[in-house]
């Protein structure tokens, strides 16, 4: 049986840690503050930022939301990140993306203070992440590779392998993964023969968002299989993009969805806020 990686308990003992440091930063007079701003009415962005607030309160920081309806002009969003920028109790920014029809993400990422972006999308973070000297770790594949340590998985000289070469998963994880002297290969949809490359993995990370995507003929025996997929199933259950039932049998250590990689993500976003806090807080 594969040991089941828990994103769930790793993510609170996480939020535990980044808690006690915060009660320190705090008696320095320092209190981090994260803003989020959400436009529009999409349920599923609710939900994210939702969590994120419910994860600030539950660390210590101050967090404020900004709800714009989605008739918000580009030059109203950008005013009020201009605001944000300038204010010194607000230490790290996000945008909940996607933004509705005629609003440019990377126009409001472009306009986010690169020592604010804690979510690691700004250009200027995403050069830091290639040269290896970030300040700011891209949230999600950060959590998979705090997973991936504190699960006592080695990634040096392993042969890792990404599905999936997204700015804001695929990429960075990548970088990360070479960061720690892994031996890496991403795949992608032109990809040929994709099932021969994975079954070479001994860490196969799964970044694609199709349902039960990566089958039993797709793993090598005894691998670590990361699966980051959100995905509903035919059901409606929700479900990453491994098939977890017939892969789980075959591989060393798999993470599970629900409970996985997400509550990685935002116990990532909260480090982030926390460092951006200690390091430019004053
Ligand atoms: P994306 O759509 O931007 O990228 C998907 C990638 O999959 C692309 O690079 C594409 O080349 C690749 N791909 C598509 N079809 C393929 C195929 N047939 N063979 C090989 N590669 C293929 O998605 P994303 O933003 O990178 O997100 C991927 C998944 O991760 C989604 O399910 C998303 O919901 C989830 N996600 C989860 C978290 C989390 O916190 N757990 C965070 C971000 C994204």
């Amino acid at each position: 049986m594969a040991q089941l990686i828990n994103g769930k308990e790793i993510a609170a003992r996480l939020r535990g840690e980044i808690a006690a440091e915060t009660a320190v930063l705090k008696e320095k007079g320092i209190t981090p503050g994260l803003a989020v701003i959400l436009v529009g009415d999409d349920p599923a962005s609710q939900t994210y930022v939702r969590n994120k607030q419910k994860a600030c309160q539950e660390v210590g920081f101050y967090s404020e939301q900004i709800n714009l309806p989605a008739t918000t002009t580009q030059e109203e969003l950008l005013a009020v990140v201009k605001e944000l920028n300038e204010r010194k109790d607000i230490h790290g920014i996000l945008c909940q993306l996607p933004l509705p029809k005629g609003l440019d993400d990377g126009a409001v990422i472009a306009a986010i203070d690169p020592k604010k972006d804690v979510d690691a999308f700004h250009a200027e973070n995403v050069g830091h992440i290639m040269i290896g000297d970030q300040h700011f770790l891209p949230c999600t594949p950060a959590g998979v590779m705090e997973l991936i340590h504190r699960s006592g998985i080695t990634v040096e000289g392993r042969h890792c392998v990404v599905i999936g070469r997204s700015n804001i998963v695929g990429k960075p994880m990548a970088m990360l993964l070479l960061q720690k002297n892994g031996t890496v290969t991403i795949c992608h949809s032109r990809t040929k023969d994709l099932a021969a490359i994975c079954r070479q993995a001994d860490i196969l990370v799964a970044a694609v968002g199709r349902a039960k995507f990566v089958t039993a003929d797709m793993v090598k025996e005894g691998a670590t299989v990361i699966d980051v997929g959100i995905n509903r199933d035919e059901n409606g259950k929700l479900c990453g993009d491994v098939d977890f039932a017939a892969v789980e049998p075959i591989v060393g250590a798999i993470t599970p969805v629900p409970g996985g990689v997400g509550p990685m993500t935002i116990a990532m976003l909260m480090k982030n806020t926390l460092t951006a806090a200690k390091t430019y807080g004053c």
